[in-house]
């Protein structure tokens, strides 16, 4: 049964970022992003909206999302460095995981994504204020 509080996390959760890029690739997802991320990164790679757009973006759910190679690791993802290579301008959905609304939305859920995330139930305590100013800062509320 899924935890009947959406605040099951009142008493703080672990999760410190190991950088093992597991959630950089794998399974099929989608990477969201908003105009503004786009922009940055557009800027950052020095090409026009119509390059951009053609290499980089496709559409998930009906949301622009970056591309992803066919073994489903993101576009940005250097397997050789195991890095993003526009880490300082990931956009939101990247920086603010695992603290997502929807990740946050059961235990269940949390466990089940820490399933692939070794980082999480480990590491730094982070508690319900920080949790709470994490989760207000996702730029999709059904992240
Ligand atoms: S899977 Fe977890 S520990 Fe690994 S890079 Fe992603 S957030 Fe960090």
């Amino acid at each position: 049964m899924p935890e009947a509080s959406p605040e099951w996390w009142s008493e703080g959760v672990r999760f410190s970022c190991l950088g093992c890029g597991r959630c950089c690739r794998g399974e099929p997802g989608a990477i969201f992003f908003t105009p503004g991320e786009g922009a940055r990164v557009r800027d950052f790679l020095r090409i026009d909206e119509d390059a951009f757009r053609q290499v980089y973006v496709t559409r998930r759910w009906g949301r622009p999302s970056f591309v992803e190679r066919r073994n489903g690791d993101c576009v940005f993802y250097e397997a050789a460095s195991a890095k993003c290579s526009i880490y300082p301008l990931r956009p939101a959905q990247c920086s603010l995981f695992p603290f997502w609304p929807s990740v946050m939305e059961s235990r269940e859920e949390w466990n089940r994504q820490a399933r692939q995330c070794p980082g999480m139930n480990e590491g730094r305590l982070y508690m319900a204020e920080e949790i709470r100013n994490l989760l207000e800062q996702s730029p999709f509320e059904d992240l």
